[in-house]
């Protein structure tokens, strides 16, 4: 059981395509991809569960880079999580972190998924994970001082998800998206270079039922791709550019990781009452 945990890692690695010109829409530039990577035996395992940090945990969180302007964007947006659930994060200078964020323009957007980042690190030239506790297991590759509040928003939010074990919204189980295939094949071809192989590990893949815990489909998910309606065959299903958490991903991040609810004191003596949800004196 060590072992196969001890080689399975799950990294969501981002392409930041700079062609700019070549694009349909900006709006294709800045999109998430997944990379697995299996154990020696070669057995695929997509255990998310495995990927669980413990309810109640602090996550320590320490910068590889970035100047003061785009740190403080990060932690105005990472903790967003930690107000719907029971994760915190605490941001340190020295010591060791389980998530170590980076910001090496040109390298994409990404991150491990959940608690395979205290045992690994990502090298930002090949994509490629190592065994170690200080390098890279997040990446903001298009940040710089021009970048608006909404952009942080969205990518800040959208990692920190992944790192907490949170995988796309649109491969989840629940998810059945009526894709035009050969127009997706083109699309992701043509505005990030993906092979087949890749589009079909991106966007076609779907976790199993059994290998995660997933909400009903949420179209509005911080974690789900933005799909253009003409990558559909059902124009419907068509999703925006989500920017902030839905209300089912609050929900939802609060039943992964719940926060304890203190039984309420009982008075030692029944007669006295005096001091069980007497609040009124601190509220006006
Ligand atoms: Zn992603």
């Amino acid at each position: 059981m060590k072992t196969k945990l001890t080689f399975l890692i799950l990294i969501i690695i981002g392409f930041y395509n700079q062609f700019h010109s070549q694009l349909k829409s900006n709006d294709t530039l800045k999109v998430c991809t997944e990379i697995k990577e299996y154990n020696f035996s070669g057995q695929k395992i997509a255990v998310l569960k495995r990927e669980k940090w413990s309810a109640g945990q602090v996550l320590k969180v320490k910068f590889l880079g970035g100047d003061n302007f785009l740190q403080s964007k990060v932690k105005q947006y990472a903790v967003e999580w930690s107000k719907h659930c029971s994760i915190k994060l605490e941001f340190i200078t020295s010591g060791t972190a389980q998530i170590r964020v980076n910001f090496l323009a040109g390298k994409g957007s990404w991150s491990i998924i959940g608690k395979a980042s205290q045992t690994y690190s990502i090298n930002p030239e090949t994509n490629e994970s190592y065994f170690s506790n200080d390098g890279t297991t997040m990446n903001f590759g298009w940040f710089n001082s021009d970048t608006p509040d909404i952009e942080f928003s969205r990518t800040v939010i959208h990692e920190f998800g992944h790192a907490l074990g949170l995988i796309h919204e649109h491969q989840s189980p629940s998810a059945a998206i009526p894709w035009d295939i050969p127009k997706v094949y083109q699309y992701y071809q043509e505005t990030q270079g993906w092979s087949k192989d890749e589009v079909d590990n991106n966007i076609f893949f779907r976790y199993s039922r059994g290998s995660t815990q997933h909400s009903s489909y949420d179209r509005y998910s911080i974690m789900h791709y933005a799909i253009p309606a003409y990558l559909l065959l059902d124009e419907s299903f068509s999703v925006g550019w989500n920017t902030s958490l839905s209300d089912l991903d609050k929900s939802y991040i609060s039943t992964i990781y719940p926060i304890a609810t203190k039984k309420p004191k009982r008075p030692k003596n029944n007669n006295d009452d005096s001091h069980v949800g007497d609040v009124r004196g601190g509220i006006h």
